[in-house]
């Protein structure tokens, strides 16, 4: 039997990050804390957390596991081998979880170097937002080493519910780009229909209601169609975000020469909406796209 870990390392202390940091350490979890921009551990501290000074003290105080949630690819390559990246503090043995939602070419190439130092790395990007992130719900898709996925299983079962292992390094990648296809196409699918409902004069809440109760029900329609129709762009999760994720998959349906027409077209929603200021705003801001190809308003 695998002894499951119990005393980790959170790197990476954002929207994400917090609340899934917050969770294990309310479920006794031993914790070390570092982020890059040093106020945001107070929280954390708070609840007994240590605070480090550097990925690298972090990984020499010998967790069994670190978990890491940072935004892009080169922010993991940085978090893992820059400076003072874990590698320079890490002790064989040591697994690194990685949450952010990564290239699965890369994620592969890390994997490769950690082994070399006899550290693992399972890729382990989330599903479910904010959301999902506080209340302990995400759906936790893992590539990497069976044996090193058996000793985190308990702390994935912490911070989320649907949890599955996929295959080797870069598969739990893979599927997140997966998600990112299925998740994208749908919300353009949603703004569309509210803007039909709109023009049509619907109340936008009874309809949301009786369609999310049907065939045509999804997560994006349920928790970003109310929030299209009341104007609500606050960011779960960024335009800027999506759009690194689908440079992603842009790059894999390339490398696999397959034709994902409609995720492009989506895409080109989300950049349209970039470019016109909102990258910070929620993903539903798709929403202002619509907007201004169809003349018309969701909400006033
Ligand atoms: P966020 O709120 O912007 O947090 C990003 C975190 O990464 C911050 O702690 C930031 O540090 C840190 N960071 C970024 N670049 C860094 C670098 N070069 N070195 C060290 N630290 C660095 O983003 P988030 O929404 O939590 O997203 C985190 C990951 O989860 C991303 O890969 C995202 O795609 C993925 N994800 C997000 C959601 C969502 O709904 N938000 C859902 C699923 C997956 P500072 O505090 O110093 O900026």
């Amino acid at each position: 039997m695998s002894t499951p870990v119990k005393n980790i390392g959170y790197i990476g202390l954002g929207i994400m990050g917090t609340p899934m940091a917050m969770n294990l350490i309310n479920a006794d979890y031993q914790m070390l804390v570092w982020n890059r921009t040093v106020s945001k551990c107070k929280p954390l501290e708070a609840k007994g957390a240590i605070v480090t000074t550097s990925p690298a003290e972090m990984a020499a105080r010998e967790p069994e596991a670190i978990c890491v949630n940072v935004t892009d690819t080169p922010d993991v390559e940085q978090v893992l081998f820059g400076e003072a990246g874990i590698v320079r503090g890490a002790k064989p043995g040591l697994i690194v979880i990685d949450h952010s939602t990564i290239n699965p070419v890369s994620t592969q190439r890390f994997a490769a170097q950690l082994t070399e130092k006899a550290v693992t790395l399972l890729d382990a990007p989330v599903s479910g937002g904010d959301v999902g992130a506080q209340q302990g719900t995400l759906s936790v898709m893992v590539g990497g080493d069976e044996d090193a996925f058996a000793r985190c299983l308990e702390l994935f079962q912490v911070v989320g519910r649907n949890i599955t292992h996929l295959g080797p390094a870069g598969s739990g990648q893979v599927c997140k780009a997966c998600n990112q296809i299925a998740v994208s196409a749908n919300l353009l699918g949603v703004c569309e229909a509210l803007a039909l409902a709109r023009r049509c004069g619907l109340d936008l809440q009874k309809m949301i209601e009786v369609v999310g109760g049907g065939a045509g029900g999804s997560w994006q329609l349920t928790n970003l169609g109310p929030k299209i129709a009341t104007s609500d762009f606050d960011p779960g999760f960024m335009i800027d975000l999506v759009l690194k994720d689908l440079a992603i998959v842009a790059d894999a349906a390339r490398s696999n020469r397959l034709p994902l027409s409609g995720t492009a077209l989506a895409e080109s929603y989300f950049r349209a909406a970039a470019g016109a200021g909102h990258g910070k705003l929620g993903t539903q801001a798709m929403a202002k796209t619509l907007e201004q190809l169809g003349s018309f308003t969701y909400s006033g």
